[in-house]
């Protein structure tokens, strides 16, 4: 079964000084054989131990185990060997302080793949085997030293235990408790085991079938074989399909570092990891309402932009200002010195601009007196036909309540219609009368009105004024007024892609026929223009801000996992020794770093979720699509994946033996 051939380990010591350990051993041992290892403290035996039970590589020598060559195979291999073949017992029992009894004894079940319900018969039968079936579910902390001990044998039967590993099993334990557990071993071996116990007790000694004793590293007295082996070894563990081993592999690590990360928050580090997980929590929320709120504000520009008509520009003088009419009031506006548009420009426009499919000139005239029998007041009359309008709703924000726009025929034949916006038309229309039809003076002139606007609902705008009555552009030149010159230009493009080249060209045609770039431009391409980038720009300030909050907090897990490592070497020590590969133990720890990350990321999410519908208490543009919470999760996930790696990675790489001494 075992066969060493001149093993030797040394180890380097403090000040770089060789510890010879073991030296030059040559042994042989047949399976069925209770061999008992004595020697003086610091003679090797714990470093034998560990070569033999494969959690430790001889510096040189062959070491063979069941026909196999222990010294080229990899460190999973090594645990390969320690799950299926070795069953370990320590004087400090090693049973993992916040697992039940029964579940230390499944644990090497796990790492060998068995399925939940297998290990927790098999557990179950050697518990009761070794008297201790109504402590299954306890705690060790709640267990005597010898039940600890007894609970460690069943553990190490669990993967059949062909080899059991007992260093110093009754150091720790009085006479009665140590006899037990020595019963129990010897019950072992006579059922066909190979049991190999360290101690100093003589009466081991006397009752082993062998006794070697070690001395500063060599074997000093090996009483031979005394093989009084009678049966064969007992029934081999039941084989598991491979793809349900994975799938109960997999789950029970997951299941480990989950445990672990549960047992980390009722422990003292509950605060710690609370303000973990705020952090990450935060940072999705801020994440998924950020995005949240840019797409709201980047729709209600669209949507201003489509009130306002993407075909239509707007062109003024630089520095227009609304006209005091001088003929039919005052105005406090004061003189405006600019250069004012003319219909000549208006037609030059039409006429020499590509992509200009019509134009309309607009005069603003403020304020004039409007009268409706008794009752007069101010109006703000445009003159102006709106040739962008669609049926029932016109460009820049207007739709009509009842009646119709004004048309280009009764511009063109100077009729007198008006159509009146909300205030003017209840300034005018007190009382319930139909407006529609009727008749009112502005000026001296009488103007029948045809239409009622809406009140202007422009998003983003809190207060639309609503004291306008439009009229045709011509009637108002003819009649409202004697100025010449005109306050805008309406121009309707045909192809809105290119409503930038056509302000180019509209603001070159001005240069050349107005001497100088002077003039101003109004038009939704800008808008688009604008609340794309404002979106961008709330996605990438204030994304960012969540990533690096996101960076930190996972900085911070990865810091605190590493450090845990370090305290938890004892405990993957226990693991390693009990079979677990070097990848059970990185996915253990991945799964427990990775708790972090998705519990703040779902509690991100949830929150977020909770708090958009108070931005609209605030008004505050919103529109949550699920990719706005899917980003910052993933984000989430990925930068706590990779916040796991080195924590993982260090765990894994660990040496059994080592990691099994620290305390
Ligand atoms: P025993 O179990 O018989 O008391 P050990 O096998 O634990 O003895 O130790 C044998 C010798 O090897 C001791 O001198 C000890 O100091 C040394 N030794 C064991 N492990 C290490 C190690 N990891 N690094 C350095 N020296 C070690
Ligand atoms: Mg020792």
């Amino acid at each position: 079964m075992i066969e060493l051939n001149g093993i030797s380990r040394s180890f380097e010591g403090a000040a770089g000084v060789q510890v010879k350990a073991l030296r030059d051993i040559s042994l042989r041992i047949a399976e069925g054989e209770l061999v008992c290892i004595t020697g003086p403290s610091g003679s090797g035996k714990t470093t034998l131990m560990n070569i033999l039970g494969c959690l430790d590589r001889p510096s040189s020598g062959a070491y063979r185990i069941a026909g196999r060559e222990v010294r080229t195979m990899s460190a999973d291999g090594l645990a390969w060997l320690r799950r299926r073949l070795f069953g370990f017992v320590f004087q400090s029992y090693n049973l993992l302080g916040s697992a039940t009894a029964r579940e230390n004894v499944e644990l090497p079940g796990l790492y060998a793949g068995l399925s939940r319900r297998v290990r927790k018969k098999r557990a179950d039968s050697f518990l009761a085997q070794l008297g201790l079936a109504d402590r299954a579910g306890h705690l060790p902390g709640e267990l005597s030293g010898g039940e600890q001990q007894r609970v460690a044998i069943a553990r190490s039967l669990m993967n059949g235990g062909r080899v059991i590993l007992a260093d110093e099993p009754t150091g720790g334990l009085d006479r009665e408790n140590g006899e037990q557990v020595l019963q129990a071993l010897e019950r072992l071996a006579a059922a066909g085991r190979t049991v190999l116990i360290i101690s100093h007790n003589p009466k081991i000694a006397a009752r082993a079938s062998r006794c070697i004793e070690l001395r500063n590293g060599r074997v000093i007295g090996d009483t031979g074989r005394r093989l009084t082996r009678t049966r064969s070894p007992e029934e081999a563990i039941p084989p598991a399909r491979k793809g349900q081993a994975m799938l109960s592999r997999v789950l029970g690590v997951v299941g480990a570092g989950w445990n672990a990360f549960r047992a980390g928050l009722t422990r003292g580090a509950r605060l710690r990891a609370a303000l973990l997980i705020a952090a990450i929590l935060t940072a999705v929320c801020w994440g998924a309402v950020v995005m949240s709120i840019g797409e709201g504000t980047y729709r209600e520009m669209i949507e201003t932009a489509n009130t306002m008509g993407l075909d239509t520009i707007q062109v003024m003088p630089a520095d227009w200002r609304p006209a005091p009419t001088g003929e039919y009031g005052t105005s406090s506006n004061g003189p405006r010195n600019f250069l004012p548009l003319t219909q000549a420009d208006a037609r030059a426009i039409r006429d020499q601009i590509p992509n200009v499919r019509d134009v309309s000139p607009y005069v603003m005239l403020i304020p004039l007196p409007a009268r409706r029998g008794s009752i007069a007041t101010p109006v703000q009359v445009i003159g102006f036909v709106d040739l962008g309008a669609k049926p029932g709703r016109g460009s820049m924000g207007y739709s009509l309540e009842a009646g119709e726009f004004i048309t280009p025929s009764e511009d063109e034949n100077l009729e007198r219609v008006a159509v009146l916006e909300p205030d003017i038309r209840e300034r005018l229309f007190p009382s319930k009368i139909d407006p529609l039809g009727q008749e009112i003076f502005i000026g001296n002139i009488a103007f029948r009105v045809k239409g009622l606007y809406q009140r202007r609902h422009i998003p983003g705008m809190l207060f639309v004024a609503g004291l306008a009555a439009h009229v045709p552009f011509k009637t108002a030149k003819a009649m409202l007024t004697s100025r010449n010159e005109i306050d805008q230009i309406y121009v309707y493009v045909e192809d809105a892609d290119l409503l930038f080249e056509t302000v180019n060209a509209i603001r070159d045609l001005g240069i050349r026929r107005r001497g100088g770039d002077t003039l101003r431009f109004g038009h939704m391409g800008e808008t688009i223009q604008e609340a794309k980038k404002t979106r961008a720009q709330l996605w990438l300030v204030l994304g960012a801000t969540a990533g690096c909050v996101l960076v930190a907090g996972n900085v911070s897990v990865s810091i605190i996992m590493l450090m845990s490592v370090r305290a938890r070497r004892r405990e993957i020590g226990i693991r390693m020794a009990l079979g677990a590969r070097q990848r059970d133990i990185q996915w253990q720890f991945m799964s427990e770093t990775l708790a972090t990350g998705v519990i703040g990321g779902l509690l991100g999410i949830a929150v977020a979720l909770a708090c958009l519908p108070l931005l609209a208490w605030f008004e505050v543009p919103f529109e949550p699509a699920a990719w706005f919470f899917a980003v910052p999760f993933a984000c989430a996930l990925i930068l706590s994946f990779l916040a796991a790696i080195a924590p993982a990675r260090r765990a894994a790489r660990l040496d059994p033996a080592q990691a099994l001494a620290a305390d």
